[in-house]
């Protein structure tokens, strides 16, 4: 056994999760600025192909809450690569819905905004 008890690399580990979810809060951020006038040309790009994505859904936030509670373990272990979790739930546009990926479970809006963040199928 190490001098650390498995410390470090345990601590390690947390680094990609934590990378996940300060892109997604940046993707926020940039949306926001967005919402004040500044443009982001790549943003438009992304979110229009997203837009003909057979992978969106637009999902409640009870029903995005449903799918995080039926699969909070395995969230939790595979922050950084939530693709590999089992796909959200195809839903219409309807009143009071986000979009997201069924396969990366990011919001679409906030992911198209942070630059560090990639499509799971290589759109863009
Ligand atoms: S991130 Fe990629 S896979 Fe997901 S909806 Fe957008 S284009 Fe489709």
């Amino acid at each position: 056994m190490g001098c650390c008890n498995g410390k470090i690399k345990q601590e390690l580990g947390i680094i990609p999760k934590v990378r996940k979810i300060k892109n997604i809060a940046e993707g926020f951020a940039k949306l926001a600025v967005r919402r004040a006038g500044i443009d982001f040309k790549y943003a438009k790009e992304r979110f229009a192909i997203c837009e003909s994505c057979d992978n969106i859904t637009c999902l409640k936030e009870s029903e995005f809450l449903a799918w995080l509670a039926e699969n909070k373990i395995e969230v939790l272990k595979n922050l950084e690569s939530l693709e590999k979790l089992s796909d959200l739930p195809i839903k219409p546009h309807r009143a009071l819905t986000r979009r997201y990926c069924i396969k990366c479970k990011c919001n679409i809006m906030a992911k198209v905004h942070s630059k560090e963040e990639r499509c799971p199928e290589k759109k863009w």
